[in-house]
């Protein structure tokens, strides 16, 4: 994006991000919420704070900014009529800026969070241009050159940094990736103390380093990580828990949840699963262009947060055992000491990668080997020779999306051929393209480099012939087997549920108690 087409975004999409309420807007959201006075400079609330109501202004004038090594930017002021806040409001994720008083004296009306998901839910007139300005000030954020969000400084092509920027990315949190050797990751390092063994750090929105930082800790630093129970609650109760955000998780979130029913989502990773990863999805009804998967699914997530859906990653669901009484289910979730009661558990667990049989393919997981191609890979290998194992239409899809900035795509098939596996529409554009090159009967055989992947190993299984090739990434689309239907199967198999048709819709009646199962 040039800054030329930046200024047109920012001028065109100006009306949906800073609306102005009007009278009757206000008028039930006054009902919500309490009025007070702030000063000039008074703090409403602090980057990285969650779970942050909605803040209208009524009279004088607020500031939203973000500090940074020792200096401020001024995102966005509001003015009378005006609210702040961004998408972070309706997830309840960490705040990504912070805001005070600008004026002299303003006053603002504040409607606490529960109150606040309360009006999302039932009040589509005021909902409705609140949602679209959270979404449109996130999109303005994400374009914004000087815009840091959480900073991430890792050495390029290192694995644990690449798993830290894949993880944020996919929860769709504002981040930055900051090279540990460039000009400005070595000034930052020496004024954090950071040394080559401290990264990948994560730098917070308060400036403070987390050297070397599990997941669940940059979940936590972000907001994502929602604790479901009380510190001393041994359980917690749920209508609903749904287990796996991708797209069958997030579409029955959408629906109980505008049900009114109190639906959890657990989510090992981050919401949008399988179809998260996909470039474009040309199937689904409702958009004849096609949608990245990512905005599908973030969309879905965003609808589901607004009729109250609460979501947790990453929160693994590791067993699920059947009890009787009130709750039916009982799951028990990583990191939590507290046991999940459900009345009713959907598993929407997905499917698991293949991964492909070359030597050395684990060493460059993450750091060469990809299982999606998104903008974020694509970046990553911008004009360089990248390979996509696979022909699907996952693979179709990857190969077509990666050859508009990578300088070739080789296509690595099995088989003999693109029409058995690959829809139409999609083999014949693949064929067409200039800078793709379908190898049939070829397999990966090893995967070589030195701390990312430089190379590897072809085999033509029909010739036997090896020959080695220079790649920076393998994306393997290969397929994948379904995760949770060993546990059901078994469930089912000893015959310890069976679904009655008595009247009572989705009914089950336990045999005998049946033990965990691994999920
Ligand atoms: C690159 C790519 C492109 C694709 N393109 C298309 C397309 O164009 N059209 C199309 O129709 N389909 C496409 N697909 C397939 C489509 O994405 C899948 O069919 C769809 O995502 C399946 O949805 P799901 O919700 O059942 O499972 P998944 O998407 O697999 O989601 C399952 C979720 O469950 C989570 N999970 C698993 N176990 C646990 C646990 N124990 N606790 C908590 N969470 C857990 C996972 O982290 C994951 O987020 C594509 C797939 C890929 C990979």
């Amino acid at each position: 994006m040039t800054e030329i087409e930046d200024e047109q975004f920012y001028r065109d999409t100006e009306s949906i991000a800073f609306p102005k309420l009007e009278d009757r807007q206000l008028a039930m959201l006054e009902t919500l919420g309490a009025r007070r006075i702030v000063r000039s400079g008074e703090l409403i609330y602090r980057a990285g704070q969650r779970d942050l109501g909605l803040t209208v202004v009524l009279r004088g004038e607020l500031e939203v900014f973000e500090s940074r090594d020792g200096q401020e930017q001024i995102l966005g002021t509001a003015r009378p009529r005006g609210f702040i806040g961004d998408v972070a409001m309706l997830m309840g994720t960490a705040a990504v800026a912070s805001a005070r008083g600008k004026a002299d004296e303003s006053e603002i009306l504040e409607v606490p969070a529960d109150r606040f998901r309360q009006a999302l839910a039932e009040m589509p007139a005021v909902s409705e241009p609140i949602v679209r300005a959270f979404i449109m000030r996130r999109q303005r954020l994400e374009r914004d050159r000087e815009f840091a969000g959480l900073r991430i400084l890792a050495h390029a092509g290192s694995r644990d940094g690449q798993q830290l920027d894949d993880f944020l990315d996919k929860n769709h949190i504002p981040h930055r990736f900051v090279d540990f050797n460039s000009e400005y990751g070595q000034a930052l390092s020496e004024r954090l103390h950071l040394a080559s063994r401290d990264v990948p750090a994560l730098i917070t929105a308060s400036g403070l380093p987390l050297r070397r930082p599990s997941l669940r800790e940059v979940a936590r630093v972000a907001g994502l990580l929602r604790s479901l129970a009380g510190e001393d609650e041994m359980e917690t109760t749920c209508d609903l828990a749904i287990v796996g955000a991708g797209p069958a998780g997030l579409a029955a979130a959408v629906y109980a949840a505008s049900e009114g029913l109190h639906t959890v989502v657990l989510e090992s990773y981050a919401p949008g699963g399988q179809a998260g990863s996909s470039s474009l999805i040309e199937n689904f009804f409702g958009f004849p262009t096609g949608i990245s998967g990512g905005e599908l699914t973030y969309s879905a997530q965003l609808q589901a947060y607004r009729f109250g859906a609460k979501f947790s990653t990453p929160a693994q669901a590791l067993s699920l055992a059947c009890c009787n009484g009130e709750y039916r289910a009982s799951l028990q979730i990583q990191g939590s000491n507290a046991i999940l009661l459900a009345r009713c558990v959907i598993i929407a667990t997905g499917a698991d990668y293949h991964r492909l049989e070359a030597a050395d393919r684990e060493t460059f997981e993450g750091s060469g080997v990809y299982y999606a191609a998104t903008a974020r890979e694509g970046k990553l290998c911008r004009a360089s020779t990248v390979a996509v194992a696979g022909a699907g239409n996952s693979a179709g899809q990857a190969a077509m999306f990666l050859s508009e900035n990578a300088e070739k795509v080789l296509l690595v098939v099995r088989g003999e051929g693109l029409t058995k596996s690959m829809s139409n529409y999609l083999s014949r554009r693949v064929e067409a393209k200039e800078n793709i090159e379908i190898l049939t009967h070829t397999e990966i055989r090893r995967m070589m480099g030195d701390k990312s992947l430089e190379a590897i190993e072809l085999e033509n299984t029909k010739t036997g012939e090896k020959r080695t090739v220079q790649v920076s990434a393998v994306f393997s689309m290969i397929g994948a087997k379904p995760k949770a239907v060993l546990g059901l199967r078994q469930l089912l198999g000893k015959e310890f549920i069976t679904v009655t048709l008595d009247g009572l819709p989705g009914r089950v009646i336990y045999r005998r108690r049946p033990p965990p199962i691994k999920l």
